[in-house]
């Protein structure tokens, strides 16, 4: 197994994104909210008073992740969408709907599973009729600024693999430079977990047209059940939970993103 890199490198340190943040109305940085050593619940309750960004603004509640507090796989989206703001929880709309029958497809148990995503505040534009929430991309400053908490919830969970589901939550977490057109389903080793792979968010399987959606499926499906052979591999090695303390970087800072070494997962 390749080793983790000491040389890893940590993300830009331009303070850029942060003054844009701050200019749009935020504090720029969801680290002026994370209270220090809280649980995994403290948490969730300060996000619900995160301003670290000014996506706050036009959403109805902060969508923290769901899980349990040692769920050994993580999974991570991009930011909740429509039904995800009203519920107050992440993938429970129609990409939720989803993941959920690729987990169940590849077997991999929900309760073994936390899922989040990169950013924790739903970013909309109405659309031309002025009815609908239309989902927009967020920017690198707010991905930026709300990292904080998704690295608190990786070093509250500690899971033995994470699952980038799309780019934002890809390049949130491996760098800009990341591509999951070219690392889709290669194994990453980092600091974050012991595995990371990086697959398409459910969202877009549901936009592909209809000839190759199935397809799209399958092959998401096909991800996950990869990612099941991992954990399965995983439980081999060593006993369930048996991994040792809390990562050392700092919950408030993001920590460094860079795969160290890549081996190619058994895809095919
Ligand atoms: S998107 Fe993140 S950083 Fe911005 S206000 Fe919401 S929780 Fe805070």
């Amino acid at each position: 197994m390749a080793l983790r890199s000491k040389a890893a490198k940590r993300p830009a340190t331009s303070t850029e994104p942060r003054r844009r943040a701050k200019a749009a109305g935020g504090t720029g940085s969801a680290a002026d909210f994370i209270p220090p050593n809280a649980s995994l619940s403290a948490l969730k309750k300060a996000a619900a008073r995160c301003r670290g960004c000014d996506l706050y603004k036009d959403a109805t509640q902060t969508v923290f992740g769901d899980g349990p507090r040692r769920a050994r796989v993580m999974f991570v989206g991009e930011q909740p969408g429509d039904a995800e703001d009203k519920a107050g929880h992440p993938f429970v709309g129609a990409s939720g709907k989803l993941l959920d029958r690729a987990m169940d497809a590849a077997g991999i148990d929900r309760d073994d599973a936390y899922v989040t995503n990169a950013v924790k505040h739903f970013k909309w534009a109405k659309d031309a009729n002025g009815k609908r929430r239309i989902h927009k991309t967020p920017n690198r400053g707010e991905v930026r600024a709300c990292f904080p908490w998704l690295g608190a919830e990786i070093a509250r969970v500690q899971p033995e693999i994470i699952v980038c589901l799309g780019a934002t939550a890809a390049k949130a977490l491996m760098g800009p430079t990341f591509s999951v057109t070219k690392q889709r389903g290669v194994v990453q080793k980092t600091d974050w977990a012991p595995t990371l792979v990086a697959t398409v968010h459910p969202s877009a399987v549901l936009r592909a047209p209809r000839p190759d959606r199935e397809r799209q499926e399958r092959a998401f499906i096909a991800d996950l059940t990869r990612v099941a052979r991992l954990l399965a591999k995983e439980n081999r090695k060593r006993p369930m939970r048996a991994r040792g303390k809390l990562l050392s970087w700092s919950a408030t800072e993001a920590p460094s993103p860079t795969s160290s070494a890549q081996t190619r997962s058994s895809r095919g």
